[in-house]
């Protein structure tokens, strides 16, 4: 039995069927069937998106200086409701997302609440006006000043992995710093995009100030968005890939963009760690099937203590065979991959990796499991960096080991990538662990599993991991724009 209902549109105060009447299936991962419906967005819908968005912020008083303690505390009325909601959030991850249900109380839900509330908590330190001073320039004296003002009308294209999360992480932030927003979920995941709609009258949000399409086209929305010169900002967490053709299709109106794309990020160990053991099985990559754009899938172990650490992930692994892909076990945190065609990429990576590398453990799909998406968790070894499973961001429960020397040449694998989104290190010497961090290039580290990552601290990547960052602070100044005026004055 499942809790969920059709997945409505959200334009302009109300939730609503598309225009077309059309609907999509939302396929469980754990089954390959049917679970849920969802109103098939078609182009009339995301243009009355965006004529309420653009309404919303340029023709009421949302904007406005005098609305911020308004907005917040809407904001957290907001939250209010959606934690009363949390039985109905963890299914929508479950059932449509394919989270198992130890995952809810992870990133899935639990952790995007608390982000949720860590972004009310460092509301009071958004800097809405900065301060330059009087500078005499040509005999006139000016007193100057920067006004940082919500940025606009923002399209917030969101993936399928971590969806809520994701979905708090931009439409929280853009609310509080007062712009308007059109929130467009992945087709996969519709729910955790629906109900931001559904709860959105009765915290009080006003009409057009929060709008939410989707589709069965999984470009059709988020391409008008980003075309359309109505919209001020595109705030999109996806693939590399699209997160380019945003870049490229948004070029035309000059659109501002915030990219948070994939990841390889290397999770470092030394050969001095004490806690060798511990964290060389926590490499094992499993959380949500390895589906996460920070997760550490390049395990780095120094050379001198590889075989000993081949050793610990084949025993590690082994053990965690009882422990995953059961939908009704409260203590799992492995499922499925998201849909087909994510199963069958895995699986075509997981033989790329078989002749490429030495597999020690999993390698195959798990139809014993269960009828959907299940590929058991998987581990390479003997890797070096040419090949492509050490290159490219897999997206699923699979990582690869590979060898260094000493620290350069940690550090030199670790920078061998087209990505830049996360890493760390496990040492019994911290200075030594942050001299590493400091020469990787990306943007968050951790040193002896550190979280790094959390709804206070600004999150973001750089080289193809993406631009820009978001959560924290950071986060709600990311929709904002800098007005600086100067006032002239006789000088004295
Ligand atoms: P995707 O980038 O195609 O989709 C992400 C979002 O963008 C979805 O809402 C989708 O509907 C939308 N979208 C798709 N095409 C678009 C376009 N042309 N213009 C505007 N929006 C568009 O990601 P995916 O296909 O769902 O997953 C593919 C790969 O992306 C994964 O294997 C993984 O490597 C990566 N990925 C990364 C993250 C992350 O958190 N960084 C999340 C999901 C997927």
């Amino acid at each position: 039995m499942t809790n969920l209902t059709e997945a409505k549109l959200f334009i302009n105060g109300e939730l609503r069927a598309a225009a077309s009447g059309k609907t999509f299936d939302v396929i469980s991962p754990w089954t390959d069937a049917p679970v849920n419906k969802a109103a098939d967005a078609g182009p009339e819908d995301v243009e009355a998106a965006i004529v309420a968005a653009r309404n919303a912020f340029d023709n009421t008083d949302w904007s406005h200086d005098s609305n911020r303690q308004r907005r917040f505390e809407i904001v957290a009325k907001y939250l209010e409701l959606f934690k009363a909601n949390f039985d109905r959030l963890a299914d929508f991850a479950v059932h449509e997302g394919g989270c198992a249900r130890g995952s809810v109380h992870r990133e899935q839900v639990a952790m995007a609440l608390a982000g949720w509330q860590d972004y009310l908590d460092v509301f009071p330190r958004v800097e809405w006006v900065k301060d330059y001073g009087d500078k005499v320039m040509w005999g006139m004296n000016n007193t100057r000043k920067a006004y940082h003002e919500p940025l606009g009308v923002i399209g917030a294209i969101t993936p399928w992995n971590a969806p809520l999360y994701v979905n708090v992480g931009k439409v929280v932030a853009a609310l509080l710093a007062g712009c308007a927003v059109i929130l467009k979920p992945a087709p996969d995941t519709p729910s955790l995009g629906a109900i931001f709609g559904e709860l959105a009258n009765e915290a009080g949000i006003p009409a057009g100030v929060l709008n939410v399409v989707f589709g069965s086209d999984p470009a059709l929305a988020g391409e008008m968005l980003v075309k359309d010169p109505r919209v001020d900002l595109i705030s999109f967490t996806g693939s590399t890939a699209v997160g380019k053709r945003i870049m490229e299709q948004g070029a035309p109106t000059l659109k501002r963009v915030f990219l948070e794309l994939g990841g390889k990020s290397a999770r470092i160990v030394l050969e001095d760690d004490p806690n060798f053991e511990r964290n060389v099985a926590m490499g094992m990559l499993v959380n949500h099937a390895g589906q996460g754009c920070a997760v550490q899938s390049r395990l780095l172990v120094q050379r001198s203590r590889y075989e000993e650490a081949k050793a610990i992930l084949k025993a590690t692994y082994a053990n965690f065979e009882g422990n995953w892909g059961d939908i009704e076990n409260p203590a799992h945190t492995m499922g499925p991959v998201v849909n087909r065609k994510q199963y069958d990429r895995v699986l075509g990576l997981i033989e790329v990796g078989k002749q490429e590398a030495t597999l020690l453990a999993g390698g195959n799909a798990r139809p014993d499991k269960g009828p959907g998406y299940l590929i058991e968790p998987t581990c390479f070894v003997d890797v070096t960096t040419d090949m492509r499973i050490a290159q490219e961001e897999i997206f699923g429960p699979v990582v690869v080991v590979i060898p260094f020397d000493d620290d350069a040449d940690a550090i030199r694998i670790a920078n061998d990538s087209a990505y830049g989104l996360s890493g760390g290190v496990c040492t019994g010497d911290i200075e030594r662990g942050l001299a590493i961090g400091r020469r990787i290039h990306t943007g968050t580290f951790s040193v002896n599993n550190g979280m790094c990552i959390a709804g206070d601290l600004p999150f973001g990547g750089c080289k193809a991991s993406g631009v820009g960052r978001e959560w924290g602070v950071e986060g709600i100044e990311e929709f904002l724009e800098t007005k600086l005026i100067a006032v002239g004055s006789v000088a004295g």
